[in-house]
This record gives structure tokens, C-alpha cells and sequence, in this order.
């Protein structure tokens, strides 16, 4: 986990927050066969750490 320095309106708290920054990669199959990978970055509220968003990203592998 990685505390961020993008702030973000935490739903929870209602306020802007720091936000906390955890990513994942994935491979997704693809109906022609071939596999994407696909980051998967998820921001977390740095005081509640409750959801906030989350962004995918396809990466080059
Ligand atoms: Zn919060």
C-alpha cells in the first residue's frame, strides 16, 4: 500500500481526503485469444479507508 499524495472526496467522510493507493494486474482473455493485462488501481480514503474510486488501466505486459 502506498499512501498517495492525490487527495480525493472521500464519500464516507464527506470531505476531501489523502487517498491510499493499492494496484493490481490481471489478465484478461480476450474473445481472439489473446490476453490483455489490465492494472487495476484502487483508491482508498487515507482515514477511513473506505472505497473511493478505482481506475483500470491496460498495460504492455
Ligand atoms: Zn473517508
Amino acid at each position: 500500500m502506498v499512501v498517495c499524495v492525490a487527495t480525493e472526496l472521500c464519500p464516507h467522510c464527506g470531505v476531501v481526503r489523502e487517498t491510499v493507493l493499492t494496484s493490481t494486474t490481471d489478465e484478461r482473455a480476450q474473445a481472439d485469444g489473446t490476453t490483455l493485462k489490465i492494472r487495476t488501481d484502487i483508491y482508498h480514503c487515507g482515514s477511513c479507508t473506505g472505497f473511493v474510486r478505482s481506475e483500470e488501466h491496460v498495460t504492455d505486459g
